[in-house]
């Protein structure tokens, strides 16, 4: 399967890093302090959720979701679902919610709406990549780490059929049989 596809680096490995240090600044200051509860959107988001963490300066507590709209295919079925869901409520809290890429945009819509309805204190969004062309749905994002064009992309987190997560940098699919 994997020997099938064509891939090229997109955006590499300093690139995401450096991003990332920028993001975990901003987060850091708007916070100023207050304890927040960090949501990491399963399965693509594990590893900027990691690195970004690891960056932010603030007391957090961790938690985990699980979404799925693609269903194993490179485009979304426009059917989203919750296939796990967090451990502990969310009311009263600051909550910042970690996504690997908007696309279509209805995942975010999804659980933002979800997520307001448990009453936290706020939700602040963040995703690392955008597709603004793919966008079906309007969504609000608070923080994007970059902006990419309508392409299938896989690596750091993200796959292809299950693989590909652990490259440390974004790739485009060039070709898929
Ligand atoms: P949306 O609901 O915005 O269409 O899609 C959100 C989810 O679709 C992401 O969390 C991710 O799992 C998946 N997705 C969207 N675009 C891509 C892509 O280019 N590559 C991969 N691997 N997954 C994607």
């Amino acid at each position: 399967m994997e020997a099938n596809v064509k891939i090229s680096t997109l955006i590499g490995e300093d690139q995401i890093k450096k991003r990332i240090k920028e993001l975990a600044k901003e987060i850091t200051k708007k916070f100023n302090g207050e304890p927040v509860v960090a949501i990491c959107i399963l399965k693509g988001s594990f590893m900027f959720y990691a690195d970004l963490l690891r960056e932010i300066e603030l007391d957090l507590t961790c938690d985990f979701l699980a979404c799925s709209s693609y269903f194993g295919k490179t485009k979304s079925s426009g059917d989203v679902k919750m296939t796990l869901d967090l451990a502990h409520p969310i009311r009263g809290k600051h909550v910042l919610l970690i996504e690997d890429i908007v696309d279509t945009g209805l995942t975010m819509d999804y659980l933002v709406k979800i997520l307001e309805a448990r009453e936290p204190k706020s939700i602040t969004n963040i995703s690392l990549l955008f597709k603004p062309e793919a966008l079906k749905k309007k969504v609000e994002l608070d923080y994007i780490g970059f902006k990419i064009s309508n392409e299938f992309v896989v690596g750091y987190g993200l796959d292809y059929q299950g693989y590909y997560r652990n490259l440390p940098y974004i790739a485009r699919v060039e070709s898929m049989n």
